[in-house]
This record gives structure tokens, C-alpha cells and sequence, in this order.
């Protein structure tokens, strides 16, 4: 029997639907496969030796000459930081120059690895790095949002296969980001607590959307899952801001990362994926009614027409069936 659940923060609709698994299709073998990735590419312009082939870092862990983790500007950004957020019409039409400010974060020295196969001290340090560039973009008097995020695959939109992830500072909060934190101001004002929270507590109590819990962090499947093996995962302390997470908490939160992307990197045989961290407005770190938390959705099902007509998405897979087949899926390392 097909379902409607609400997301309790956001207010969208998803349709459950796991009959629609079993309807046919002629491109079910249309599997892609990987090839095996060199440990270094002589061309690749995130290798090491080849650091000319980039700006100059904004940010180096350990030091220059044997970084383990490496951020630049991106050279192929849709929004350049040298331009100006004046708005202005085009007759009725809104317009402003494209300022914003776009850097990548170069994961590792090595070619062929990433998160689901690093060590937690490995993804610690990627997170240390997340933390610096986002406390530091936070600054500029002209950046409203940061965001931070990874496209791992084609699917994902990735164009170069080197371990990389992406932030992106903005003068504009976009509507989708928007109509939920009007949403966390409304449930504030009606009851006092953070929709966030709720939401965590909720799925806490229930537990059988739970995949990962750690002493800070709660990774799972959440009861409005737009997609099959769509995870969030949450800190526990209500925190707005991913820059005020603490360094202990990073090292908490590395763990989590990397055993849910391991787990999805051996159930699914390593799908394409984007993950986000979705943080609040600068300005609005310390608030009360919003949180950040990090959203990872596998491109395993991509969205047809009534998905991007309606906004209303069908999920094939119960989101209590993908947590258990991730809970029940061992990580060697
Ligand atoms: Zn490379
Ligand atoms: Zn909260």
C-alpha cells in the first residue's frame, strides 16, 4: 500500500511506494562499470607535482611541501569573487552580478582513494579543513550562506575522479533553504524547541531508521526519505552552524561519516553520491530554532516528471528496509 509521510522540519510530502520496484524495465542491466583509477595521474591537476596547475592554497594540512589535504580556488566556478552584489532590474526582472566564491577541497595526495575507503584520521582532517574554510568565508561581509558539499561520481556531476569535495559562499539564501528555516521559526515559536531536535529525538525513540549511533552523532534513514538509501546525519548538541563544531567532535563525527559511506560503498558496490552540509545563514550560528546536519543521498533512482512538477518525490525503497540493510552491512576497517 502506497504511503504518504511528511518531514517534520521542512513541511515536504514523499510518496512510499515499493510496488513501483517490481514494474518493468528494459535497462535494468544498464549497470556502469567502474574501471580500477591509478594511484597517481602525471595529468591530473590535484596530483602532487602538479600543484602549479592550480591558485595558490587557501588552506594546507599539514604544511605545503607534504599536504595531506589541500584547498584552492576553483578555477572553473560559476561565481567569481571579484564582482559586486548590486541588484538591479531588467525591466521587471530581478538581476545582480554574479559574486560568490567557490573553493575545492583537494582530499588527499592520492588519485585513486576517498572517503569510504579513508581512515577516520583521514576524514578528520577533510572536516578540520571544512570547518577553517567555513569559519573563514563567514567573515566576508558580502557571503550569506556557506555550502559545502561532495559529488562522488558522474551521476553526482563530478568531472574529475581526484578526491574532492566543494564549497560554495553566496550573497543570495535560495528559496529551498529558505522556506524550511521559516518553517524551524515557526515550530520555535509554537513549542519552544528546535524542529531539528525534535526530529532527532523522534527518530532516536524510534529507532528503526537508526544506522550509526555515536556519543555526538546520529546517522539514519529519515521517515520522509525522498530516495532509497537517502542518510542524514545529525549532532546531537543542538549546534546552528557546522563552524562551531568541536575537535573532539570532528574525530566523532569523521567516524560516523566514513563507516556510513563504507557501508553504502559495500551494499550499493560504490554508487555515485552527493553529500551536503547544510548549515544556518551567517549570522544565525548561535540561533536556537535551526541545525545543521549533513544530508547523503545516492544517485540510485533519478527524478522524472512528476518528482520536478510536483516536488512531491516517490521512494521505492521503505527508509526502516535501507537502515537495516546499511545496520546489517559490516565495514572491515
Ligand atoms: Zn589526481
Ligand atoms: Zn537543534
Amino acid at each position: 500500500m502506497p504511503e504518504f509521510r511528511q518531514n517534520l522540519a521542512s513541511k515536504e510530502w514523499v510518496i512510499l511506494a515499493p510496488e513501483r520496484r517490481r514494474r518493468p524495465s528494459d535497462n535494468a542491466k544498464n549497470v556502469e562499470i567502474k574501471e580500477p583509477l591509478p594511484s597517481h595521474r602525471d595529468d591530473c591537476p590535484f596530483c602532487p607535482g602538479n600543484e602549479n596547475l592550480t591558485d595558490s592554497p587557501v588552506y594546507t594540512l599539514p604544511d605545503n611541501s607534504h599536504w595531506q589535504v589541500r584547498v584552492v580556488p576553483n578555477k572553473f566556478a560559476a561565481l567569481q569573487s571579484n564582482l559586486s552584489t548590486v541588484r538591479s532590474y531588467v525591466g521587471r526582472f530581478l538581476t545582480a552580478e554574479g559574486f560568490g566564491i567557490a573553493e575545492v577541497i583537494i582530499e588527499s595526495p592520492r588519485h585513486n582513494t576517498h572517503p569510504a575507503l579513508m581512515s577516520t584520521g583521514e576524514v578528520a582532517h577533510i572536516l578540520r579543513a571544512y570547518r577553517q574554510r567555513q569559519t573563514e568565508l563567514s567573515k566576508n561581509d558580502k557571503i550569506n550562506i556557506v555550502t559545502i558539499f561532495r559529488n562522488h561520481g558522474r551521476k553526482a556531476g563530478t568531472s574529475l575522479d581526484h578526491p574532492h569535495s566543494q564549497i560554495i559562499a553566496t550573497p543570495i539564501v535560495p528559496p529551498h533553504e529558505r522556506y524550511p528555516m521559516e518553517q524551524a521559526v515557526l515550530h520555535y515559536d509554537k513549542n519552544g524547541t528546535c524542529v531539528y531536535c525534535d526530529l532527532l529525538a523522534e527518530e532516536l525513540m524510534q529507532k528503526d531508521r537508526i544506522i550509526i549511533e555515536s556519543p555526538g552523532f546520529a546517522a539514519f534513514c529519515p521517515f520522509a526519505a525522498r530516495s532509497p538509501f537517502e542518510c542524514r546525519i545529525y549532532p546531537k548538541r543542538h549546534m546552528a552552524s557546522f563552524v562551531n563544531i568541536q575537535d573532539d567532535e570532528i574525530v566523532d563525527l569523521a567516524d560516523v561519516l566514513r563507516t556510513l559511506l563504507a557501508k553504502l560503498h559495500i551494499h550499493l558496490d560504490n554508487p555515485d553520491y552527493n553529500y551536503i552540509i547544510r548549515s544556518a545563514p551567517v549570522g544565525d550560528e548561535n540561533t536556537h530554532h535551526l541545525h545543521w546536519y549533513m544530508v547523503i543521498i545516492p544517485k540510485i533512482s533519478t527524478p522524472a516528471g512528476f518528482e520536478i512538477g510536483s516536488g512531491i518525490y516517490i521512494n521505492t525503497v521503505a527508509p526502516e528496509i535501507s537502515a537495516q540493510l546499511l545496520r546489517d552491512t559490516m565495514t572491515s576497517v
